[in-house]
């Protein structure tokens, strides 16, 4: 039996951690002369309107730095940083340019000539990742020799875990990532992320948990200061160890689950040396999920709508097959909800989301939220007053409209300004110095 090994380092000084953390994996891959390295970091979001929550959310500079240190010690000269970061206008590239530009990645240009890439505007290639499946990858990433994989060390509202397997779906196009939230349980989104990795250059990872996130991937989690380095040349030894470190089984990770079946690994950690700390002395529970119930009458809502009272209105769970856009405008549109509740009960309203749910009879309006819902259910028998948003992206301002024709009288300037809502979540971490801003940037 191969045995695999993962480090666990605590997180102490600049270059050194990252460098211990390599090193006590077993060290980088010996490379040929002129090889091509490229660097996957986590910016699973970004905007340029507010300064926002960034612990736990996306890879740290520190880390990117060290680790563009420690390849250029190793004589690697060709090194690519590049992530594709999704927008709400699959158009805008100043957003991306502007994470790239504050995380301090044009300091590291200058610095040691690594090139930088935002994926959406690069080059994709197919790959068929079996199963009748195929996904376009970043090329650039299929074409290195070494992709070096920078995750958070997070939990996930979908994937419970989000870590150096999840982080690969950064390398795929919009289309792909679709196709990644089917409705066929074969291929949902566990089974699809579980492929991922499958047909990549070696991956080498290192899972950044100076910053972790509970509820994640998002600003809206929970983070803490966690000062966790995890390192392996096994990509999925890493996410094991990473997710028990989370404090979850792996087997219960329905992702890594498919992963180790696929390659015929067990998920008790059996076939993997652990160096450096022990899981037991660095691991601590990380919830993943929001909490749904249902209200007196039956319906379906995130537990703290249910506190505040609201009656009215059925919003049951997000599930696996809500993809990228929709996701990111879920959040709006319930804190939305919650600041136009007036005490008084909406008229029996649905809000229906993903690709799967089916609306429930009776209900007096149904909102379709997306262009899947409406297209799943528009001749749909059960539905009484059929509201529908039909876009994918879902525009924010048809999004308003039709919550006002249901009744429920949500601020347009809510949606108008969603950029500024993560600012919102700045306020928890204020006077806590801990959580360092200059993590994110490169000292010039
Ligand atoms: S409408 Fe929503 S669920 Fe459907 S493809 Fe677009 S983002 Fe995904």
């Amino acid at each position: 039996m191969t045995i695999h090994r993962v480090s666990i380092v605590r997180y102490q000084a600049p270059g050194e951690s990252v460098r211990q953390a390599v090193e006590l994996a077993g060290g980088l891959p010996s490379l040929k002369p002129g090889a091509r390295v490229f660097i996957k970091p986590n910016i699973v979001y970004w905007t340029r309107a507010v300064p926002f929550p960034k612990w736990g959310v996306i890879t740290t500079s520190r880390v990117v730095e060290d680790m563009v240190v420690l390849l250029k010690d190793n004589g690697v000269g060709d090194i690519t940083i590049g992530e594709g970061v999704v927008t709400a206008d699959p158009k805008d590239t100043q957003t991306p340019a502007h994470a790239f530009a504050t995380l301090g990645y044009a300091t590291l240009a200058k610095r040691y000539g690594v090139k930088t890439l935002n994926v959406m505007e690069g080059r994709f290639a197919p790959v068929d990742i079996g199963g009748g499946v195929t996904l376009k990858y970043c090329a650039d990433a299929l074409e290195s020799d070494l992709i070096v994989d920078l995750p958070v060390l997070k939990t996930h509202n979908q994937t419970v875990v989000s870590l150096g397997t999840k982080n690969l779906k950064g390398l795929i196009d919009i289309p792909s990532r679709k196709k990644c939230h089917r409705m066929d349980a074969e291929a949902d989104l566990h089974a699809m992320v579980a492929r991922l990795a499958d047909h990549l250059p070696p991956v080498f990872t290192v899972i950044d948990g100076i910053y972790t996130a509970e509820r994640g991937p998002a600003f809206d989690g929970k983070m803490h200061r966690s000062d966790l380095l995890i390192a392996s040349a096994d990509l999925l030894s890493a996410d094991l160890v990473g997710a028990r470190t989370l404090g979850h089984d792996p087997a219960a990770v329905p992702h890594l689950a498919h992963a180790a079946r696929n390659h015929g690994r067990p998920t008790d950690l059996s076939d993997i040396e652990v160096v450096g700390e022990p899981i037991a002395s660095v691991a601590r529970f990380h919830a993943y999920d929001f909490d749904y119930a249902q209200d007196p009458d039956g319906n379906w809502l995130p537990v703290p709508l249910i506190k505040q009272g609201i009656r009215g209105l059925s919003y049951p769970k997000y599930d696996l097959t809500m993809c990228t856009y929709c996701s990111g405008i879920n959040g709006v549109v319930l804190s939305a909800i919650r600041y136009a509740w007036k005490g008084e009960p909406f008229d029996d309203v649905e809000v229906l989301t993903g690709k799967v749910m089916k609306p429930t009879p009776g209900k007096k309006k149904t909102i379709l939220l997306g262009k899947c819902m409406y297209q799943a259910h528009k001749d749909n028998p059960d539905i009484n007053e059929m509201i529908p948003v039909k876009g994918c992206p879902p525009k924010p301002e048809q999004i308003v409209k039709a919550l006002h024709q249901a009744g429920i009288a949500v601020d347009p300037a809510i949606f108008a300004n969603r950029d500024q809502l993560p600012g919102l979540f700045m306020a928890r971490y204020r006077d806590r110095p801990e959580f360092d801003e200059r993590f994110f940037r490169i000292q010039e």
